[in-house]
């Protein structure tokens, strides 16, 4: 019940009217019996500013930021974690004296969710797919977990150049190399982790796929899409028809939204309540 006590926490962004983070927190909040309701704000163009100032007068615990804002929020803040720092985005806000500070649980998301999956980062050779906003974070956790090689396909070719060279500078090794995407055979013999992070194949274009030939589905021993909607990708089938286990991105929804809740509230979320929570978001997606 919402009563004078209770804490609210929220989305800004826009659009926002298609988020599942409400489904996250208010399910997290009513199960671990916190007093707390999460809302999505749509905020519009030169509005960023006064609306973080305005959440934190309104003693708003604390925030998620999503498309367009994820870089801009960082002029909003009084702090910005290291790691969303290098990123140059942050998707949580939390509630610190005189401000908030910024957290990427994106990425911690995502490496969380690859170990419920059982997928290691550290010492494996990786093929990522993409140098947009999402894979330019992929690359940054590559390297913050020891990833020994990571080869960074991209249609266009300047802007998978200048990821590589931040990254690699980042952690004083060559160990992003650059690719076009059309000069996927030239990759070396082996098997890879393969993280697809284009917004090829999203829907409404599920049969959409940035690589069809067979021939480099068999170099990937699993594939990681980060596309959730639809639930099972061209990527993902591609990636099975060839022998390799595949995964889609919900768990790295999943787990961006149990961390932003357990840096709100200094809780830790049980594996058993994300494994509900996942349930749930799977029949709100109309999965069973
Ligand atoms: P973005 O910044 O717009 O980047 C898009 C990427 O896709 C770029 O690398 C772009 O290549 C590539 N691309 C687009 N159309 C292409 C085409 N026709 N052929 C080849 N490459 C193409 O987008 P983003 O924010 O990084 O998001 C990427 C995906 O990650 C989205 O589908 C999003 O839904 C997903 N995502 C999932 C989560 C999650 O929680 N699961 C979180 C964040 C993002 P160019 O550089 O050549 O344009």
């Amino acid at each position: 019940m919402i009563d004078g006590r209770t804490r609210l926490c929220g989305l800004i962004g826009n659009p926002v009217e298609h988020t599942m983070s409400p489904v996250i927190h208010n399910t997290l909040a009513a199960r671990c019996g916190h007093n707390l309701v999460y809302v999505p704000f749509p905020v519009e163009s030169g509005k960023l500013e006064e609306a973080v100032k305005g959440a934190y007068a309104l003693n708003v615990l604390g925030m998620n930021v999503t498309v367009p804002y994820k870089s801009e929020v960082i002029d909003c803040l009084v702090e910005t974690d290291e790691l969303a720092a290098q990123i140059g985005a942050v998707n949580t806000l939390v509630r610190t004296q005189g401000g908030y500070k910024g957290y990427n649980t994106d990425m911690s998301g995502l490496h969380r969710a690859m170990k419920s999956e059982g997928i290691r980062i550290e010492g494996e050779e990786i093929i990522l797919l993409g140098a947009g906003g999402a894979a330019r974070a992929v690359a940054y956790l590559c390297g913050a977990q020891k990833a020994e090689r990571v080869y960074l396909l991209n249609r266009t070719a300047d802007k998978a150049e200048r990821v590589a060279a931040e990254v690699n500078r980042a952690y004083g090794r060559e160990m992003v190399v650059p690719m076009l995407l059309s000069d996927y055979r030239k990759l070396p013999d082996g098997k890879f982790l393969a993280i697809q992070g284009t917004s090829v194949g999203l829907s409404p274009h599920d049969e959409d796929v940035v690589i069809e030939d067979s021939a480099f589905y068999r170099k990937i021993h699993t594939g990681f899409d980060l596309i959730y909607k639809p639930f099972t990708t061209r990527f993902m089938r591609l990636v099975r028809e060839a022998g390799g286990e595949a995964c889609n991105g919900l768990k790295m929804l999943l787990y961006q939204g149990i961390i932003a809740y357990e840096l709100w509230n200094q809780v830790e979320i049980a594996e058993e309540e994300a494994g509900f929570l996942y349930e749930k978001m799977k029949r709100e997606m109309g999965i069973s």
